[in-house]
This record gives structure tokens, C-alpha cells and sequence, in this order.
């Protein structure tokens, strides 16, 4: 027997297929894409020391939503991350110098 039935099926609203099963929604818009295309986005994260978080926005939406309050919240979690990111790397270098500092030392001992 051959019956037709009715789907619901999600369509990226950037590449309009529903090849994905990862789907994210803008926070502002609620435009929805697929996994190959959440580059049209920003995907926050939700702490600054753990990873995971659904908070998804448009990059356009980004832009034109400067004074969004929970927008604005997570961007503040993405600053800090950049400057834990930022301060490991100096305080890295600092180190590797300190160590090979005394390691010379030692050696001409
Ligand atoms: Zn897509
Ligand atoms: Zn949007």
C-alpha cells in the first residue's frame, strides 16, 4: 500500500535545506540555521571557564542590537574569555623566560 504522510521537517532559513539536525535559533530574529551554516552567527557560550552554552545570534542581529541586555551579557562572558585567553598567553611567555632565565644561571654555576 502506498499512503502519503504529512512531515514537519526543519529548513535552514540560511541554505533552505534540512540536512542538518543541529539546528540554532537567533535569540533576537529567531532566524534558524543548520550546523553548516552557524557561521552566519555567534554562538555564545554561557561561562567563562566551562564550555557549552545556546546562546545564538544572527551577526547582523549582533550589529543592530547593541543595547540588548542579554546580548550584552553574554558578550561580556565572551570579553572575559578573550582576556583569560590573552593574559595566559603573556603569563606563558613570562614564564618560559623566568625558567630559561634560571637555567642559565644554573648552568654557568
Ligand atoms: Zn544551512
Ligand atoms: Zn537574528
Amino acid at each position: 500500500m502506498l499512503k502519503k504522510k504529512e512531515i514537519e521537517v526543519k529548513i535552514c532559513d540560511a541554505c533552505n535545506t534540512d540536512n542538518n539536525v543541529v539546528f540554532y535559533t537567533c535569540l533576537i530574529c529567531g532566524r534558524r540555521v543548520c550546523y553548516n551554516c552557524k557561521d552566519e552567527g555567534i554562538k555564545y557560550k554561557n561561562g567563562v571557564y566551562f564550555y557549552g552554552g545556546n546562546g545564538f545570534y544572527c551577526r547582523s542581529c549582533v550589529k543592530d542590537n547593541p543595547r540588548d541586555k542579554l546580548l550584552l551579557a553574554y558578550q561580556a562572558i565572551l570579553d572575559l574569555r578573550m582576556e583569560a585567553t590573552a593574559w595566559n598567553t603573556i603569563f606563558d611567555k613570562k614564564t618560559k623566560e623566568a625558567e630559561a632565565h634560571l637555567e642559565q644561571l644554573r648552568d654557568e654555576k
